[in-house]
């Protein structure tokens, strides 16, 4: 399915302009801790990089533009982006989880934010009734959606969950780092707020940490600038401007990465020793149309299981030439990962179990190379 053409023009102009004393065509790193004062209080805009900072202000201007919000915030990781997100919420509230987030977020929900009086509600949200059940009205502050998940690439309805938060006054949050802000826009389907791991595709060459937030209320907005001056977790000049230089590619990227990872899950699909694949693009994902609906592509992430025991499993990755054993996501290079072993070892037991994700379970971020190349790599390693 197509990125929105205009979008492609959208991320190679991200709101930056030439810098005005030079002329400058790129955004300088304006790597400095503090800024002169002409007279106590009395300064250009800038006083300490840890509340602004020119570079990082661009960058949160071109985050605005990229998932059309009115306003976006970056910080030094996508968890402390999350962090900043439960920290603008009164202590003891609830917040109801999709059961198959990010592992690293659900390990701050279950074993950080937990200790300090947050009620985490972990449900199965492909189930919009399992949703209601679990909310209480007066309690429950916050709906937290991940879509497509990790690593099963499940979908939710994030219009049908926006429908359920509006109607009990709950906050609607999706992480979209898997879509990528052209292949889905959660704001415009309800959301309240787009939180983003920029360590994935936003950045899209294995190479920062980063996170972002977009959203459109200005009283939320204020209150996470608070959190993000108050608490520090903002990201070094240096990376905002690797981050702006990897936005102007989004589009060429994203779209190559979806390219690949169709031609990958349908190659799989057809192969004799895979037993199943995940990946919203395939007609027989059992909510193909609900992705469809909601996304303008299906990005590049694509999970199977392989068929055999663990030692095929080890064989198949020793045999990996382009494919890189790896976590993480979302760079220009193919990597593949094993979530049991790997990003999903925090998971508690019986819910990795209940999740699908067994010692079979391979999880592939498809590159940018040549498809190919990459069904050949794959090729050889399954035979
Ligand atoms: C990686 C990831 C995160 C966490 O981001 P970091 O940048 O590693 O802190 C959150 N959500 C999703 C979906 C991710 O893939």
């Amino acid at each position: 399915m197509p990125i929105n053409p205009s979008d492609f023009t959208l991320v190679v102009h991200p709101g930056t302009s030439p810098e005005p004393v030079t002329g400058a065509i790129m955004t300088p790193i304006f790597q400095t801790s503090t800024f002169v004062q002409q007279a106590p209080g009395v300064h250009k805009g800038y006083d300490y990089s840890r509340a602004d900072n020119p570079t990082r202000e661009k960058l949160e201007h071109a985050f605005a533009l990229l998932e059309k919000s009115r306003f976006g915030l970056s910080f030094a990781s996508g968890l402390a982006a999350e962090q900043a997100i439960i920290q603008i919420l009164e202590p003891g509230s609830t917040i109801l989880v999709c059961e198959d987030v990010y592992g690293g977020t659900g390990r701050l929900f279950r074993r950080l934010f937990a200790k300090y009086g947050f009620d985490f509600r972990f449900v199965d949200m492909r189930n919009l009734d399992e949703i209601k059940s679990n909310i209480n009205k007066n309690k429950t502050s916050m709906i937290w959606v991940e879509t497509p998940t990790n690593p099963t690439l499940r979908i939710v309805d994030i219009k049908g969950v926006a429908a359920i938060a509006k109607e009990n006054n709950a906050l609607l949050v999706v992480d979209n780092t898997f879509s990528s802000p052209l292949f889905q826009a959660p704001l415009a389907l309800g959301a309240d707020i787009v939180v983003h791991s920029t360590t994935k595709y936003i950045g899209g060459h294995s190479d920062i940490i980063g996170g972002a937030v977009m959203l459109n209320s200005q009283e939320l907005y204020e209150k996470l600038k608070f959190v993000q001056f108050a608490g520090g977790a903002t990201p070094a000049p240096i990376e905002c401007f690797l981050l702006l230089r990897s936005i102007m590619t989004l589009g060429v990227r994203m779209e190559r990465h979806e390219k690949n990872a169709i031609k990958v899950a349908e190659f799989l699909e057809g192969h004799k020793n895979v037993r199943s694949v995940y990946f919203p693009g395939l007609k027989n994902h059992p909510q193909h149309d609900l992705a469809k609906s909601q996304m303008t592509g299906f990005s590049g992430m694509v999970s199977f299981d392989l068929k055999g025991d663990y030692s095929h499993v080890l064989a198949f990755l020793e045999k990996l030439k382009v494919f890189t054993l790896a976590e993480s996501l979302g760079g220009v290079e193919s990597l593949v990962n094993h979530p049991e072993k790997m990003t999903h070892a925090s998971v508690p037991e019986d819910l990795r179990r209940k999740l699908g994700i067994n010692s079979n379970l391979l999880r592939l971020s498809v590159g940018i190379e040549s498809e190919e190349d990459l069904i050949a790599d794959l090729d050889r390693a399954l035979s």
